[in-house]
């Protein structure tokens, strides 16, 4: 069968494995790995050696943009503060969708998508809204999929643990991963406080 060519957007092996595995019999696929909003550049390492795992594991060829958390921090300038889903992701997405844009005009590529649509945390309208500015900028398609659906989500947690790949417990930047953290510190004083009353 004569495959069509769709180039993915990639931002973690987890995510990347239940979308491989759902459209590698439709498509002929190419994994991008461009993540500059990833912190500590250890965490981005790790990320970006999983999800080459996972794609030599599937055979699909896997490509990476070059690290630069210097074009992240000046796309989220001025919005740090805003909270998860607001503009600074939005922010996020258009650096991370237009690198990706940029990659399949380069590679006389038509069309991409994102593996991002599979987390409940990310809002469906932004990402196809970002990534279609995205596509628009360099003349390429954007392939409007929600991965979330007929239960994705829990699948690639499924399968995720079958391939024995590594989770994260944060969204990628430095303020995802302080949100992160204040939760954490929250979640264990209620439960101080809990057994204070106890
Ligand atoms: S929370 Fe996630 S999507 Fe939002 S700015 Fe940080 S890394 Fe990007």
């Amino acid at each position: 069968m004569n495959k069509p060519p769709l180039v993915l957007h990639i931002c973690c092996a987890p995510d990347e494995a239940w979308v491989v595995n759902t459209l590698e019999k439709h498509y002929n696929l190419f994994c991008f790995f461009c993540n500059p909003n990833i912190s500590p550049q250890k965490e981005y390492q790790f990320r970006l050696q999983e999800a080459q795992t996972v794609a030599n594991r599937f055979n699909v060829p896997f490509f990476s943009d070059p690290y630069q958390p210097d074009s992240w921090e000046k796309a989220i300038e001025g919005f740090e503060n805003t909270p998860e889903g607001g503009e600074r992701c939005k922010r996020c997405f258009l650096l991370r969708l237009g690198r990706t844009a940029e990659f399949c005009r380069k590679m006389n590529l038509p069309s991409f998508t994102t593996v991002m649509s599979i987390s409940p945390h990310k809002k469906i309208s932004l990402l196809n809204e970002t990534g279609k500015i995205a596509a628009s900028n360099y003349d390429v398609n954007y392939e409007c999929f929600d991965f979330k659906k007929k239960n994705g989500f829990q699948q690639s947690i499924i399968l995720s643990k079958k391939l024995g790949l590594y989770r994260q417990d944060y969204c990628g930047c430095r303020l995802s991963m302080a949100e992160r953290d204040l939760r954490k510190r929250r979640q264990q004083e209620n439960l101080l406080k809990k057994s204070d009353h106890g």
